[in-house]
């Protein structure tokens, strides 16, 4: 059927991608990609061979009207972003308003995506979780998000980039305490996957002691203070697992 696909692409391990997911872009008009360089290395080892155009963050506006009018006309185009679900944290927004706006059929297909992949594997509560995207550059201003959130009670979930992610963990000890629980995950779905668990503290002496930092990272705080008990009873533990398995 003519319309929008939204559709999920791999966060990093190639094959966390759908049957469906492969079938739609075999079968749509155009692709519409936030990097078609990115893109075309997941296309080229699938073997589709399909008109790509660009869709990003500056050209989202102009563009989105442009993919309407071919919608209108009947074509089939999806939209993929360089990794995971287009529309988290990604370009996607603008043109699923547009094509509602314009009467036009919108479909997710639904795959990898790097907060909810975090999420369920961090150990902390899933019952109620808040989506934050990226924190604020500045301490300033990421500080006051944070004290935001100290009393909301869900699990928070941020995207981090590498070179901030010390700054980022310094400011959550000092706003949650030095003993509040979060988990961090590093390269889901890739060669050098890693999740940590513990007090924030001792999250950050393990990335302390490290040479480089590296990576792709999310950062998930629990909604929840420190068990007090456990706390004192003996020196949370910390897991860390690297797991080369079906990779
Ligand atoms: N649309 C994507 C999704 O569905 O997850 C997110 C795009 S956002 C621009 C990119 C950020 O997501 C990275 O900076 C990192 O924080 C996080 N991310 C993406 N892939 C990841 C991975 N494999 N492991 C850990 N974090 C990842």
């Amino acid at each position: 059927a003519p319309g929008l696909y939204l559709v999920a692409t791999p966060i990093g391990n190639l094959e966390d991608i759908t049957l469906r997911a492969l079938r739609v872009l075999q079968s749509v008009d155009r692709i519409a990609c936030e990097d078609t360089r990115q893109t075309q290395k997941l296309l080229n080892h699938y073997q589709i061979q399909k008109p790509t155009i660009s869709y990003h963050q500056h050209n989202e506006r102009s563009r989105s009207d442009e993919l309407v009018i071919a919608l209108q006309a009947g074509q089939r185009i999806a939209i993929v972003s360089d990794a995971g679900t287009p529309g988290i944290a990604d370009p996607g927004v603008e043109v699923v308003a547009a094509a509602i706006a314009a009467g036009i059929p919108v479909y997710p297909i639904p795959g990898a995506n790097a907060a909810i992949s975090a999420l369920i594997a961090s150990g902390l509560s899933t019952e109620s979780f808040t989506f934050h995207g990226f924190l604020p550059p500045k301490s300033g201003q990421r500080r006051t998000q944070l004290e935001s959130l100290v009393l909301d009670g869900t699990t928070h979930i941020f995207y981090e980039a590498p070179h901030r992610i010390v700054e980022t963990l310094e400011d959550v000890a000092a706003v949650f305490g030095a003993q509040h629980p979060v988990a961090l995950a590093r390269e889901v779905t890739k060669l050098h996957e890693e999740h940590l668990r513990g007090p924030v503290s001792e999250i950050l002496d393990i990335l302390k002691a490290r040479d480089s930092i590296r990576g792709e990272f999310v950062l998930l705080l629990s909604g929840e203070p420190p068990a007090e008990e456990a706390a004192q009873a003996a020196p949370a533990s910390i897991a860390s697992t690297v797991d080369a398995l079906m990779k």
